[in-house]
């Protein structure tokens, strides 16, 4: 099946929503900014959208993905609970 035929539920519209829509509904038609996080357990979405997309364009949208330190953070703390519940 093309990708662009898939569906799932969208966490922004709380709708379904095929991966075609998800390709084209930023500004300018470029590609939503959470594309890759809704869309890497289906299929190789970044190979896909590489292979579709600018260098440019590619680089402006990988840039706009959860930087990696931010869950860095989010397991920092969830240590730093687990830490504090075993002294208790
Ligand atoms: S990529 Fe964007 S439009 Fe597509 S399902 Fe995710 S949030 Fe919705």
């Amino acid at each position: 099946m093309e990708p662009e035929r898939l569906e799932r539920r969208c966490p922004r519209l709380g709708s379904d929503v095929t991966f075609g829509y998800c390709k084209v509904c930023g500004e300018e038609k470029t590609p939503c900014f959470k594309v890759f996080d809704c869309w890497w357990e289906r299929f190789d979405v970044v190979a896909h959208m590489q292979d579709c997309l600018s260098p440019q364009v590619f680089a402006a949208l990988s840039a706009s993905r959860t930087p990696p330190d931010k869950v860095a953070s989010l397991v920092e703390l969830i240590r730093q609970a687990q830490a504090r519940g075993a002294q208790d």
